[in-house]
């Protein structure tokens, strides 16, 4: 293993990737999460391995980084997800004019389709709304939010790495305009200390915006909250797009014996503020029910909001009109050294923000190591607690 360590702020998605990838790069990992892994945006998504689909008229740089980053997971997690495939609905005459596009931009993304009409469709679906006129069929899929992550992890820890939930960053380690390390709060214990590093990076999700000012460096993060409402009863077996621009309420993900209704788009200042608002619960069964009528009147399970970490500077209105692809900032164009933030992306896009991220680490350390994640099979996520 490598001398040099790198301390890695935040335990969702991108930073457990991150922590994998490193440790299998040699290099010595210290991961500190302010709460339990994935309790962050991660614990709380939709649960869908994208095909890129959704994205594939309007933000296709992120189309395309989640069909290649979901035919590597499907490879490298075997048994993490349900390849239940999904489809996109069309409703409406509306839905329809948006078929041609929506056709096409997935045959420039790479991601395969088959069009299925109204009775193929409702064979697959019997609950779908009867009026559909016909669906695509795309290979979406059904993940656990948790245990991808969570195999990260056990990997990571099996390679050396340590990983230390409850352990808050309250503030950076500067020597003149370079960070050295860490100062954190143990949360089980109280205790406060110092944990030095080469190069400390930011993979705090919506929060890397207030990480990155600890360090004097602005990140443009705009966090974007969505509400997902959880109903008892697996009312589809392939993931219900809505075939049109992205909008609310337009997921239906089956998951378990639920099914997830998302998602509703603002933004706001703060990650840590997320309310759920009435009203968005109320559109999400509405917007729901014109895919699924049966939708209406399930009885609700859960409903919890979580917030996007989208790259873009404050002022976004919704949040829909910013894209989902990733960004890694080397905070040296700033003139700060030792900083690096990762931010953006998607879950199913979390390997390859891991990469990338990963690439600037060691030339930043002056070490050629080239990545393998793309081809390792990840231990269990049962490994991360019998380790
Ligand atoms: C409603 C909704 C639905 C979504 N659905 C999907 C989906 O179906 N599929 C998909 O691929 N993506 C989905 N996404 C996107 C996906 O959830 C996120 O892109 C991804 O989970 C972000 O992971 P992350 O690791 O970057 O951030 P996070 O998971 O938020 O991790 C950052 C971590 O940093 C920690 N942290 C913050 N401050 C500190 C500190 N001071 N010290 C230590 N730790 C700290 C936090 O506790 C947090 O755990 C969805 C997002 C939303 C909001």
């Amino acid at each position: 293993m490598s001398s040099y360590h790198v301390v890695i702020i935040g335990g969702g998605a991108t930073g457990s990737a991150l922590a994998h990838d490193l440790a299998l790069r040699g290099i010595r990992v210290t991961l500190v999460e302010r709460g339990e892994v994935t309790s962050g945006t991660t614990g709380r998504h939709h649960g869908l391995l994208h095909s890129g689909a959704r994205y594939a008229v309007k933000d296709q740089e992120s189309a395309k980084e989640c069909i290649q980053e979901n035919m590597i997971l499907r490879k490298i997690a075997p048994g993490s997800f349900e390849l239940n495939d999904g489809l996109f609905v069309a409703i409406t005459e509306e839905d329809l004019a948006y078929y041609d596009d929506f056709m096409e931009g997935c045959a420039v993304c790479g991601i395969p389709t088959r069009t299925l009409s109204r009775e193929e469709a409702l064979r697959l679906e019997p609950n779908l709304n009867p009026e559909v006129k016909l669906a695509v069929q795309v290979p979406d899929g059904t993940m656990d939010a948790m245990r991808l992550p969570l195999r990260f992890l056990a990997t990571a820890k099996h390679n050396g790495a340590v990983i230390k939930p409850y352990t808050e960053v309250l503030s950076f380690l500067m020597e003149g305009q370079t960070v050295t390390g860490v100062h954190v709060r143990d949360h089980t214990s109280g205790k406060e200390y110092d944990i030095g590093a080469d190069i400390v990076v930011n993979a705090a999700g919506p929060w890397a915006e207030k990480i990155a000012r600890m360090a004097g460096v602005d990140v443009p993060v705009q966090p974007s909250p969505g509400v997902l409402v959880a109903v008892w009863g697996r009312y589809n077996n392939m993931v219900i797009n809505r075939l049109h621009r992205s909008g609310d309420g337009d997921i239906v993900v089956p998951q378990r014996e639920l099914s997830i209704i998302g998602t509703s788009s603002w933004v706001v200042d703060d990650p840590d503020k997320l309310d759920v608002p009435e009203e968005h619960i109320r559109l999400m069964y509405e917007k729901g029910a014109e895919m699924i009528p049966a939708l209406k009147h399930a009885k609700m399970r859960a409903a919890w909001s979580a917030a996007r970490p989208l790259i873009g500077s404050r002022g976004a209105t919704t949040g829909r009109e910013l894209s989902r692809t990733f960004k890694c900032f080397d905070h040296a164009d700033e003139g700060v050294e030792g900083f690096v933030t990762i931010t953006g992306g998607k879950a199913t896009t979390a390997r390859a923000m891991a990469e990338t991220t990963a690439d600037v680490v060691v030339r930043k350390l002056g070490l050629d190591i080239p990545c393998r994640t793309r081809e390792v099979v990840l231990l269990p996520h049962t490994a991360y607690y019998t380790q």
